[in-house]
């Protein structure tokens, strides 16, 4: 039957590609597929519960007169020390433009200067100005705001919100489908949805971390479910910090965006001293890694870290970024006239399913995009405003290699009771979660070590031991992934620092590929010898 031919009046039948999660990765990948039918099951609303809303900074794309692609993939790799694979990111570059263009055509209203032209402006770590933005720090609301409202307006595109995927199923080599739990989780009644092609857009990991930019939904729990699957996991120890989450006892904590600092802005501590200066010779705008642990380190000492915009951008605060200046009046900060408190906050995980140039996963079946994902192109470090390109750039490359792989969508039995369960969590009360939450955050986080990380592999196996239910064990199991790579990893390299090797290593230049079993390997001997 030609896909034209479709008109979901009804869905019966045609939940042939299903994709997990409503955010930048699972929308675009959606509308991409189009007119094909596809089905969102998304864990909130979507809009809500998404990083992608959340984003400020905007998307990186070589489009200014100066800029060339060569110069975009050289400050990638730069930013990604040493192990960025440099075939995925000339992709994900060369094809920013154009993905570009589709948002825009989607209704994306981004800054334009006086003649229509767009504007772009710069970030740390990019040696050219590629930043397109949407009035100041909307980029992330805006973006998403068009795209939901093209989705609705797609006949194909099915959301189902408030489902929350627990399980991918596997039979042999394939996915055939996903168990989900309806009612953002909290239903008794689990729902399969038998699909050919499944593709994950979950997003990331913060909420494995006590302090974090990230919404709740992003508490790994795609990277766990894909390892459960069995399913290769890439560079699962580089996770970055953001230097300038705003330190005001808020979770997830608001973030005062790297374009402050693009902008002129200052670090100092309680003596209003400068201390990236001591630290880089790119001072404030010094990769993420590095100023992370300069705001660490003055955070420690007890001296303090602030962002001082009052002089760089003072009084056009609320007109240039008006969502940081919110969260800043809504704390007691006016950061017109005072420098506001900052602390490093996990942001963003460069780790994630290892997937392909056309978005593959190493099972049959799985395809993912977005956060969830580790395409190479961020290396140990991600280069700000790359990740929504790179997003964009895959969900794409998925429709397409969707289309040609499965040209005519097959008729499904969807949506099939899977039976009820009590084994029920709700996320942010569970004290498990809580725990776990602070073990990261203490053994796996700015700063790790050898005995630090291996604390963290038993109390995390502990945590697993005594907690049986399936949503928590998916969430479980990414944070050994993340603990154990940092443990293997005997060296420091970009988002990755051991204070037992400080030093990047000759031979550590190349990424981590790890299997749940590979990391539940770590994990027993780690056990035995506590025993001995
Ligand atoms: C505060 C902030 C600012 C940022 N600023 C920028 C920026 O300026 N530029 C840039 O490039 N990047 C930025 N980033 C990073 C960027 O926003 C994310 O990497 C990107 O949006 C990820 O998109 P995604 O679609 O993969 O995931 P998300 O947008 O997080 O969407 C994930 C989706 O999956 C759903 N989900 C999760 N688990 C399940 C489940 N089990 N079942 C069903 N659904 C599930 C969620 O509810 C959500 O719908 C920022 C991130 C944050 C937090």
């Amino acid at each position: 039957m030609p896909i034209d031919s479709f008109r979901p009046q009804s869905w019966n039948g045609i939940d042939d590609i299903v994709i997990v999660g409503g955010g930048l990765a699972g929308l675009f990948c959606a509308l991409k597929l189009a007119p094909r039918p596809v089905t969102i099951l998304a864990a909130a609303p979507i809009g809500q519960g998404a990083s992608s809303a959340w984003a400020q900074g905007g998307i990186a794309a070589a489009m200014s007169p100066g800029d060339t692609f060569e110069k975009h993939v050289a400050d990638t790799l730069e930013a990604g020390a040493g192990i960025v694979d440099e075939k995925m990111a000339r992709f994900m570059v060369s094809e920013g433009p154009a993905r570009i263009h589709d948002l825009l055509e989607y209704g994306v209203p981004f800054d334009r200067d006086l003649e229509g032209k767009l504007l772009l402006s710069r970030e740390a770590a990019h040696s050219e100005r590629r930043i397109v933005r949407v009035k100041g720090d909307m980029a992330g609301k805006a973006i998403m705001e068009a795209l939901i409202s093209a989705v609705r307006k797609t006949p194909s595109i099915r959301v189902l919100e408030g489902y929350v995927v627990e399980e991918l199923v596997r039979e042999g080599r394939f996915i055939s489908g996903v168990v989900a739990r309806p009612d953002a989780g909290q239903s008794k009644n689990r729902v399969h949805f038998p699909a050919r092609a499944v593709v994950l857009c979950s997003g990331g990991v913060g909420h494995l971390y006590a302090v974090t930019t990230n919404p709740w939904e992003a508490c790994g729990q795609g990277v766990g479910m894909a390892a459960r699957a069995g399913a290769i996991i890439a560079d699962p120890e580089f996770v970055q910090f953001h230097p300038t989450a705003i330190n005001i006892g808020r979770d997830p904590a608001p973030l005062a965006t790297e374009a402050l600092r693009g902008d002129g802005a200052h670090l100092v501590n309680a003596d209003g001293r400068r201390f990236m200066l001591d630290i880089h010779e790119d001072g404030e705008l010094a990769p993420r890694d590095i100023v992370s642990r300069g705001v660490f380190a003055e955070v420690q000492a007890g001296r303090g870290a602030f962002l001082d915009c009052t002089k760089a951008v003072g009084a056009h605060f609320p007109d240039m970024f008006p969502t940081v200046y919110a969260s800043c009046i809504a704390a007691g900060i006016d950061p017109i006239t005072q420098p506001i408190p900052v602390v490093p906050a996990v942001h963003y995980h460069m780790g994630g399913v290892l997937t392909d140039a056309e978005g593959r996963t190493s099972i049959d079946g799985l395809w993912a995009a977005g956060e969830v994902t580790s395409t190479g192109v961020h290396g140990a470090n991600r280069l700000a405003s790359n990740s929504l390109l790179e997003a964009v750039v895959f969900a794409a490359r998925i429709a397409e290699n969707i289309k040609g792989m499965l040209p005519e969508p097959k008729i499904n039995d969807w949506g099939k009771n899977a039976g009820e369960s009590d084994d029920l969590v709700t996320i942010e009360d569970s004290p498990a979660l809580k725990r776990l939450r602070r073990v990261m955050s203490d053994h796996v986080g700015v700063i790790r070590s050898r005995d630090g990380l291996a604390t963290a592999i038993r109390e995390i196996a502990a945590l697993e031991r005594e907690n049986s239910r399936m949503r928590f064990h998916n969430i479980v199991t990414t944070a050994k992934l993340i603990a154990t790579g940092a443990y293997l990893r005997e060296e420091s390299r970009g988002g990755h620092f051991r204070s037992d090797f400080t030093e990047q290593k000759a031979d550590w230049k190349h990424r981590t590929f790890l299997t749940l079993a590979d990391a539940e390997k770590v994990a027993a001997d780690l056990s035995e010898t506590a025993v001995a």
